[in-house]
């Protein structure tokens, strides 16, 4: 039976909680430290990621405080910089649900608009799927701070890591026992573009992820630089702003056609990838990465339909000329960009590039106390010479409970304090830290890790607790001691009584 409306959701969700035992009591022990209360768990980012693993934490009785800069509701890509019309996602898997069917899109989905609108739904709405994940935060009462940008996390010798947050109006300082860096797709460095683009006037160039009024380029000769999803969602974006043409250069003679991380996607590859030996990890992870993911299908017809979009493929960039112009219409300078190609020569008025995101520690201040302590993957493993990848030789190698490792031991200690549940954590883990297929079991795994580690550091108190632990299950009234077999007189059950 579907539930009608979400407050008859919210209902059924609520006695499954129940029936499950769930949230589960807090058994965590209060920790101080230099007088002040230490937080158990600080998430650093709240969108599905970080939204994912607070969930299953205080499902299992460990309060967590999520901090994100963006206004509430507005966390990660959906509702801000991604520009595709619906999710690449399947709209059946569960994602962030945690096993709990009511707590799934399609749950959510079908309370609203019935089970024939869900059949006949195609693929999820991209401001649809932010909000669900608006339902999501709200009906599991996360305690998620927005506008609180977390500025430096000092991992400490003695104990627990130091944050500092810009909040609304003020700095202030926490301690946590454990950190999650729940920081999405960019979440240890920031978009990538190649060097051609520093000779560009900065107003005439954007990433596909920078926050940007498309109608600005209204009449304008476009160029989109790569051919992945986002670049055709930038490519329609601009050519529904009224761009007067769209050229698509993509480097590769042809656009990938199969979707390897897809075919990649089983149970086993989920639960089995971190234990693989590295070489295997890097094998799978080069294949899929040198495949390449081809842009959705409909994304794809999305730019195709417009008669002055162009895709121009073995289209490698050489030089970028920025001419003057003169005069434009409307009054105003505008130089023109003089683009040599593979295949020719284009006069644009923009570029964008969807060129991709860099893990770069430089650019994220937030990590500085110990980006040059974390152990990478070129730290560990040499690949073979036809398998090189600079982004996965920057990923970090991670723990089995996704913590960072100190490059040399004893160099950053409490570095073990702060956990990776963002996108670089892909090396390590197989995709569990960010892509909606799996997030439910990424998020599971670090937080089995985080509660088995605050339990073991905790050993002595949950110990003493036992001890002091008093709750009777038997008054001792219940039975009677027995007198010796000698003494027992036929007629009673020879127990100790008051009966004589
Ligand atoms: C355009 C686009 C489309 C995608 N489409 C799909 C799809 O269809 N299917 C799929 O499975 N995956 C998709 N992904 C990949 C992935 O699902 C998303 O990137 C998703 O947002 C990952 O969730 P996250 O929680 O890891 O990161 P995010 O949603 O990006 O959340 C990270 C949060 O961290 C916050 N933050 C960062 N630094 C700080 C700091 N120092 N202090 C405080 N807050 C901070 C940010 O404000 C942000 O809200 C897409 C990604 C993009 C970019």
């Amino acid at each position: 039976m579907i539930p009608e409306g979400l407050p008859a959701l919210e209902a059924w969700l609520a006695a499954d909680l129940v029936r499950l035992d769930l949230p589960r009591k807090p058994w965590v022990v209060p920790h101080r430290h230099d007088g002040i209360d230490v937080l158990n768990v600080v998430v650093v980012g709240a969108g599905m990621a970080g939204l994912a693993v607070a969930a299953t934490l205080e499902l299992a009785g460990v309060p967590t405080t999520l901090f994100d800069q963006s206004p509430e509701g507005y966390e990660g890509p959906w509702a801000t910089t991604a520009r595709m019309e619906t999710l690449r996602s399947p709209k059946t898997l569960a994602g962030p649900a945690l096993g709990l069917p009511a707590l799934t899109f399609r749950a959510w989905f079908e309370a609203q608009y019935g089970a024939a609108e869900w059949e006949a739904l195609g693929l999820i709405p991209r401001l649809q799927w932010m909000d669900y994940l608006r339902w999501y935060r709200r009906v599991l009462a996360l305690d998620v701070r927005n506008g609180h940008r977390v500025r430096q996390i000092l991992p400490q010798a003695d104990g627990p890591v130091m944050l500092a947050i810009a909040g609304p109006g003020s700095v202030f300082t926490v301690r946590a026992r454990r950190v999650v860096v729940a920081t999405g797709r960019d979440g240890l460095g920031a978009a990538w573009m190649p060097d051609v683009a520093r000779s560009i006037p900065p107003e005439q160039r954007a990433h596909s992820s920078d926050p940007m009024d498309y109608g600005r380029l209204r009449g304008l000769r476009v160029a989109v630089v790569g051919g992945g999803a986002s670049a055709m969602d930038v490519a329609a974006t601009a050519l529904e702003a009224g761009a007067a043409s769209v050229d698509l250069l993509i480097r590769r003679p042809d656009l990938p056609r199969i979707n390897k991380g897809k075919g990649a996607g089983n149970p086993g590859f989920v639960l089995g990838f971190y234990h693989l030996p590295d070489h295997w990890k890097w094998r799978i992870r080069h294949y899929i990465g040198w495949s390449q993911t081809p842009p959705p299908h409909g994304s794809t017809l999305r730019v195709s339909r417009h008669p002055n979009a162009h895709f121009n493929l073995g289209c490698t960039i050489e030089r970028i000329t920025v001419a003057d112009a003169g005069e434009q219409a409307g009054g105003g300078r505008r130089p023109v960009l003089e683009v040599e190609t593979t295949t020719g020569r284009f006069d644009l008025d923009f570029i964008l590039f969807s060129t991709g995101f860099q893990i770069d520690w430089a650019r994220r201040p937030e990590f500085a106390t110990f980006a040059d302590r974390v152990l990478a993957w070129r730290d560990r493993f040499t690949p073979p010479a036809d398998q090189h990848d600079q982004e996965m030789l920057d990923s970090p190698y991670l723990g089995p409970g996704f913590e960072f490792i100190e490059k040399e031991p004893g160099a950053c200690p409490g570095l073990e304090r702060i956990h990776c549940f963002c996108y670089p954590a892909t090396m390590s883990h197989g995709t569990v830290s960010g892509d909606i297929p799996a997030i439910s079991e990424g998020a599971e795994r670090l937080a089995r890790a985080i509660i088995s580690r605050l339990y073991h550091e905790d050993v002595e108190a949950q110990f003493a607790a036992i001890r002091a632990y008093a709750d009777p299950e038997l008054i001792g009234d219940e039975w009677r001691p027995a007198l010796p077999p000698d003494l027992r007189r036929d007629d009673d059950n020879g127990d100790r009584g008051d009966a004589d």
